[in-house]
């Protein structure tokens, strides 16, 4: 009953671009608060920002335009990044700044009065993400628009994203993040381009006309997918390419034969039941989530995305579909939305009649998978009984894949029985499951890890049967960050001192940003004295908001010394507070002469149901409850906990950062994009050989680097024989450190609340290794004091890990992934 959408055709007329300066924007900005919103005596602040936003938006309109005509001419080869995270944050400034109207927009609101750094804060995040994984989509859009690259992201339209994070009495406390509450400015719902989803039903097999066997899928629940077209602008390029986000919808029919039994109240409830689907963000980082919604969540995006591409594709008169493969690239981020290998071949069989062979060879050729993590935890398996309920027909295909699949292993590996099993892509114990990342190798082209480290373990470790069977798919794609939003437009202060030296093209192409090396020579005295400043200003700005958030009050002239990520054993958290401890007993026993003032800022969300992790926040809340209120660390160390750690608070964090902290287990940070931010922004990294890390250090010198640690083969070695135990025993500064936190002076009204902690640490199963690591991180925190105290020499370090931060731009990340997996030609729209 598919209702066909009729187009109008109206006479075409041209748009004239609009006019860019103060006055006419504002008078755009007044039109649209009073015309438009109906508020004319004053009103709350979020309508300023909305008559803004639409002001905005408006401008972007006539290059969205031109970028999509461009994109649709038949024979342009496009390609899509799926992911079911986009962390997005706010998108006003960043569209000022590409538009290149930050000036002109900042004039016009002071002619209403208004301050746009206000307005601007009045934007909520588009919190569409856990954290780095769906930060990273975020920047790899922003890239391809910069770059002209013809690629569209589709995600989901989470009604609440992820939750906002508040502290009660030192424990993590969720809220929802209703961020749609005021609407959105920026999207554009295109109902006409709605797609139905199928769940349950089965299959039922036949023989059709020509003699072919084909099955078909019925007596389906159907979901309506609803796209949500977000603008992302390049930079300064007439570009805008596209984030279309799919909101789930009940089908009228689903409604009314519940309707018609005479049940009102039950068609209501299935209306809601279908709109379950893309109603919120599942809040676990780096674990696997088992839920069925889940599951949903994941065929939803992967299936309404491909019917997309595939009606778009069909539009422009291509019915060959040995072409499809030939001008489209799907590239999955993770495993989430890895049911799309088997939903093409579901599309390509059931509803265009082609044969398995063709199917494959196309589905094969055109799917792309990004491996993000090695945690076991992380590798999603789905039970095979939830498939047979849910999604019947792909376990068919899913059998059949993997039928044909392992033959090709057989036929390599003859009676290698032990190797089929573990290449199959259905695993038996404890459980039937189906294993997603196998089945997203033996789909795609090409595969690739995030970091060179991390893509050498994948090859040597989790994937080497795949890789010995297919080396050729195998590829590394170290992660970046897109330097307009983590330094033109976090960092104002630093960009125009920068710019002043060597122009501004390094925006546009990072490369150039190695230009400011020379500059980092003692003898540049005041660049150096202007670099300090600058640091200094949003050391002041990132202390108003300590002292607003936390009410701890930090130094700006301390060494800020930052922790912001996901709450993750891996991480270590732990880490960083032993060394916390460790300073406080050194005050306490007066042995000060060799630290200097430090704030230490730790912040980012635990998984509601990850409960070490949230142990963790409570420790860190707990040590700056005591430190901050002892008068003998007065001048010595400050602690905080930032609360609800999200984009826009790392543009603020960023840049007012001396110190960051990357001390993962080795092995265990498949990139690390936070890293990267941070020294971008000239901060200092004490950092262990892992991810990313690894070639900033490579970029930047051992010199200017605080490297310590086990490294991934050494954690591996010493697994089997680990006994922490005895690093307490030879170390008196940890014994001292253990003994203090044991003592419970840190917890005096909840005795024992930190044993869960202490024990893990202490047992020998401990995968994070801390105490091993304790000795040579405390050394290099003591090779940081050091290096703090001489001034000139930090600026010039500061300096040198800026310059030498060039190729962590997703600029460059993408030019590679098109370069060697899309090979996209940049559309000519200029
Ligand atoms: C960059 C970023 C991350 C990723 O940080 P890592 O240190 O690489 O884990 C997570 N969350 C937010 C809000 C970010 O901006």
């Amino acid at each position: 009953m598919k209702k066909e959408y009729v187009k109008h055709v109206y006479r075409p007329f041209t748009l004239e671009p609009l006019v860019d300066d103060a006055a006419t924007i504002g008078h755009d900005f007044k039109r649209y608060l009073s015309y438009h919103l109906g508020r004319f005596h004053g009103c709350a602040p979020n309508y300023i920002y909305e008559a803004l936003a639409y002001s905005v938006r408006d401008r972007l309109m006539v290059d969205w335009r031109n970028t999509w005509n461009e994109q649709l001419q038949p024979g342009n080869r496009r390609a899509f990044y799926m992911s079911l995270e986009f962390l997005i944050g706010r998108a006003l400034g960043n569209h000022l700044l590409n538009l290149g109207i930050h000036t002109a927009t900042d004039q016009a609101m002071l002619n209403y009065s208004q301050k746009l750094e206000e307005v601007i804060e009045e934007e909520p995040d588009a919190g569409l993400g856990n954290g780095g994984l769906g930060r990273l989509a975020a920047c790899f859009m922003d890239s391809c628009a910069s770059l002209r690259l013809p690629v569209m992201g589709y995600g989901i339209r989470y009604e609440y994203g992820m939750f906002r994070q508040y502290i009660e009495n030192g424990y993590q406390m969720e809220a929802p993040d209703h961020w749609l509450q005021n609407g959105n400015p920026w999207e554009i719902e295109r109902i006409e381009y709605s797609q139905r989803i199928q769940f349950g039903g089965y299959t039922e097999h036949f023989i059709d006309k020509e003699g072919n066997s084909r099955a078909r899928w019925i007596s389906t629940h159907d979901v309506l997918a609803i796209p949500y077209d977000i603008p992302i602008s390049g930079y300064r390029n007439k570009t805008v390419n596209t984030l279309r986000l799919w909101k789930a919808a009940a089908t009228d029919e689903f409604n009314l034969i519940e309707f018609n039994a005479g049940s009102y109240t039950e068609a209501v409830q299935s209306k809601n039941q279908a709109e379950d689907i893309s109603m919120v963000l599942y809040p676990n980082d780096s674990s696997e989530n088992g839920k069925e919604l889940r599951l949903r969540q994941q065929y939803f995006l992967a299936s309404a995305s491909i019917k997309d591409a595939m009606r778009v594709w069909v539009r422009h008169g291509e019915m060959d579909f040995r072409k499809f493969a030939v001008e489209n690239v799907f590239q999955m981020n993770d495993t989430h939305p890895t049911i799309a290998v088997a939903e093409l071949m579901r599309l390509l069989l059931d509803e265009h009649g082609l044969h398995w062979d063709e199917a494959w060879s196309i589905t094969s050729s055109c799917m792309a998978y990004t491996n993000h993590t090695l945690l076991p935890e992380a590798l999603e398996k789905w039970p095979v009984s939830l498939f047979e309920r849910l999604l019947p027909r792909l376990l068919e295909i899913i059998y059949e894949i993997n039928a044909q699949f392992l033959r090709k292993v057989s036929m390599k590996w003859p009676g290698d029985v032990e190797r089929q099993q573990r290449m199959s892509i259905i695993g038996e114990a404890p459980y039937r499951h189906v294993r997603m990342a196998w089945l997203a190798i033996v789909g795609s082209f090409s595969v690739n890890g995030v970091a060179a480290l991390h893509s050498q373990l994948l090859r040597d470790g989790l994937f080497h049967d795949f890789y010995q069977l297919w080396p050729e798919r195998f590829n590394n794609k170290t992660n970046g960050v897109t330097p307009r939003r983590w330094i033109a437009h976090a960092n104002p202060g630093m960009t125009s001192l920068i710019s002043e030296q060597i122009g501004d093209e390094w925006i546009a192409d990072l490369s150039q940003i190695v230009k400011l090396k020379p500059l980092a020579a003692a003898k540049h005295k005041a660049f150096h004295a202007h670099w300090r400043a600058v640091k200094l200003a949003n050391k002041q700005r990132l202390a108003a908001l300590v002292k607003a958030d936390c009410d701890v009050d930090f130094d700006p002239h301390a060494l800020f010394d930052v922790q912001v990520k996901r709450i993750h054993e891996y991480k270590r958290q732990l880490l960083n507070l032993l060394h916390v401890i460790h300073l406080y007993v050194q005050i306490k026993q007066g042995k000060t002469e060799h630290m200097v003032n430090r704030c230490v800022l730790i912040g980012g969300k635990a998984a509601p149901g990850y409960y070490m992790a949230k142990r963790i926040v409570k420790l860190v809340n707990s040590l700056a409850e005591v430190i901050n209120n002892d008068p003998d660390a007065q001048g010595h160390l400050k602690v905080a906990f930032l609360p609800n750690y999200r984009v826009s608070a790392m543009e603020i964090i960023a840049p007012a950062t001396d110190l960051s902290e990357q001390i993962s287990t080795a092995g265990k940070e498949a990139s690390g994009t936070g890293n990267m931010k941070f020294m971008m922004n000239g901060a200092m990294t004490i950092g262990t050989y892992d991810g990313a890390n690894i070639e900033m250090l490579e970029a930047v010198g051992e010199e200017n680097f605080f490297l310590f640690g086990l490294r991934a083969e050494h954690v591996d070695a010493l697994r089997h024989d680990y006994r922490p135990w005895e690093y307490v025993e030879k170390d008196a500064d940890l014994r001292a450190v253990m003994d203090l936190l044991r003592s419970g002076h840190f917890n005096a009204c909840e005795p024992g609340i930190f044993d869960d902690i202490i024990n893990s640490m202490m047992s020998s199963t401990d995968p994070w290794m801390t105490l091993a690591d304790f000795r040579s991180y405390i050394d290099a925190q003591q090779a940081v004091a050091t290096a703090w105290q001489d001034t000139e020499k930090w600026t010039s370090m500061s300096i040198l890990n800026t310059a030498a931060s060039g190729f962590f731009s997703t600029d460059r990340t993408m030019l590679e992934y098109n370069r060697e997996i899309w090979k996209l030609k940049p559309i000519n729209n200029g």
